[in-house]
């Protein structure tokens, strides 16, 4: 029941000064950040994070965006911690996405807008899709020493 999964403020997110804001919806709702960190990926890596994605068309777009500027990764940790996440991150397009997520309260364009300028959708955020990528992206953008092993009140008074 107690998952964790791989969220990243992708590079248009720590551009806009809004690390603390995201990190603030998660803790808000009582989850736990066990890893976190700043780092810049390349391409190698890009290919690899984004290995269900390399096939289509925008993913070109999608490695000019992730690698043009450092981004945020964390682990969080919670109750059905995945579905959780991808609630709060709220779908894909921000055009669509609902108003409360972080797409659909600090983003709005649509995706036909970023493929007409042969961009990835700015979407903010980067959460894992369901709980066997979650395990396989924690593991590739962290090591096992620097995911930290603690306990917070919400332990106590909402998990
Ligand atoms: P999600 O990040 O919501 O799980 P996907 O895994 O489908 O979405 O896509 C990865 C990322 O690629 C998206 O977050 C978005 O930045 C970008 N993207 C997805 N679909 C499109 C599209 N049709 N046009 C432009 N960019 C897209």
């Amino acid at each position: 029941m107690i998952q964790q999964t791989l969220v990243l403020v992708k590079p248009d997110g720590v551009k806009r000064s809004l690390i603390g804001e995201i990190i603030r919806r998660f803790e808000q709702r009582g989850m736990k950040i066990v890893g976190l960190k700043m780092t810049k990926i390349d391409s190698d890596f890009s290919k690899k994070h984004y290995a269900g994605n390399i096939d289509k068309d925008f993913y070109k777009g999608l490695e000019n965006f992730i690698t043009s500027g450092p981004v945020v990764a964390m682990v969080i940790e919670g109750v059905s911690a995945v579905e959780v996440v991808r609630k709060i991150v709220g779908s894909t397009e921000p055009k669509t996405a609902e108003v409360g997520t972080i797409r659909g309260d600090y983003a709005h364009a649509s995706l036909e807008y970023a493929n007409s300028k042969g961009e990835a959708s700015k979407n903010l955020i980067h959460a894992s899709g369901n709980l066997e990528e979650a395990k396989d992206e924690v593991a590739m953008w962290f090591s096992i020493d620097e995911l930290h092993d603690y306990k917070i009140s919400h332990e106590e008074h909402t998990f």
